[in-house]
């Protein structure tokens, strides 16, 4: 007999980038699975971060953020978002409570319309803005009459998200748990691994960067001192990149190299041994390869 006590199902976190996705996944796992920056789009794949809450066993999906598509590369992470929304057991739409309503969220609300989804909405940065404007976003969002409950949350100070994980939790399926009870993403490490540099990449070279940059982790050996040696290549599409990546007598490499090493260090709790290449490669944008590796549809 099914056992009536435990509960499973996944939540797909949309909403439009920089809103505060993968803030609010990191918060709900307790550690970083998913990459956050100030610049958009830096959720490239979709990220599962899972929780225990209880005896119920929440799936959150994180998604680059939707938005309208111009490039191949975007329509492709577009479509992998929706996709992974309408099989999702419940769709949490995140606002950025300092921007409002702006194009990009109400094109959300228009698909969640046409896809005859509900779902439930959470205005998140609360601790950026004043009661009276929370009130009136909230009404405002709730006229398009998709929601079936509004929190109010910020993922950064924490306030509000425990009231919003236990409600979502409780509204979740009965069923066995899909993952082992102390799994905590579904992220193989060195896809992660990648992830923490590029990361670091966005974050120390902000403007200078090239959205373009990528992450490849091509060596992860465990080694008998309890160590791992990783090794991974920064791709850049022009040589004038790469010697931005290096640095003067490669000085913004090794300062790449440290940030990175230490919060792999704290995230895998082994001693890291980084090492990092740069290599140019062309237009990777337009390569079917990349897009299988991260599990989005080309020919989106
Ligand atoms: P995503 O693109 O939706 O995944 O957004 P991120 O999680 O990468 O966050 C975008 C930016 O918003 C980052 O600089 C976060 O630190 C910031 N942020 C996220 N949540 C909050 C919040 O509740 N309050 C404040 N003040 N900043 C937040
Ligand atoms: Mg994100």
């Amino acid at each position: 007999m099914e056992d009536q006590t435990k509960r499973a199902g996944f939540i797909s976190i949309v909403g439009a980038p920089n809103v505060g996705k993968s803030t609010l996944i990191n918060r709900l796992v307790g550690t970083k699975v998913s990459i956050v920056s100030p610049k958009v789009q830096t959720t490239r794949t979709r990220v599962l971060g899972i929780r225990m809450e209880g005896a119920t066993q929440v799936i959150f999906v994180d998604n680059p953020g939707i938005f309208a598509p111009r490039r191949r590369l975007d329509r492709a992470m577009v479509a992998a978002t929706w996709s992974g929304a309408e099989d999702a057991d419940e769709i949490l739409l995140l606002i950025d409570c300092t921007r409002g309503i702006d194009g990009d969220t109400r094109s959300i609300l228009v698909r969640l319309r046409e896809a005859g989804r509900k779902a439930y909405l959470a205005l998140n940065k609360i601790d950026l803005v004043k009661k009276p404007r929370l009130l009136e976003l909230s009404q405002d969002l709730n006229e398009f009459g998709l929601f079936d409950e509004t929190f109010m949350i910020s993922a950064e100070t924490g306030d509000g998200v425990d009231e919003l994980i236990g409600v979502l939790a409780s509204r979740l399926p009965v069923g066995e748990w899909l993952f082992p009870e102390d799994q905590l993403s579904d992220m193989p490490s060195r896809l992660l691994a990648a992830e923490i540099t590029r990361e670091k990449l966005y974050l120390q070279l902000r403007q200078e960067l090239p959205y373009a940059a990528t992450v490849e982790t091509d060596v992860w050996t465990n080694q008998d001192d309890g160590s791992v040696r990783i090794e991974q290549t920064l791709y850049v599409e022009r040589p004038t990149q790469k010697a931005i990546v290096l640095g003067k007598r490669g000085k913004q490499i090794k300062a790449l190299g440290a940030a990175a090493r230490q919060e792999l260090e704290e995230i895998f709790e082994k001693r890291i041994h980084l090492f990092l290449f740069v290599k140019v490669r062309g237009k990777w944008g337009d390569d079917p390869e990349r897009y299988r590796d991260w599990g989005l549809d080309f020919n989106a």
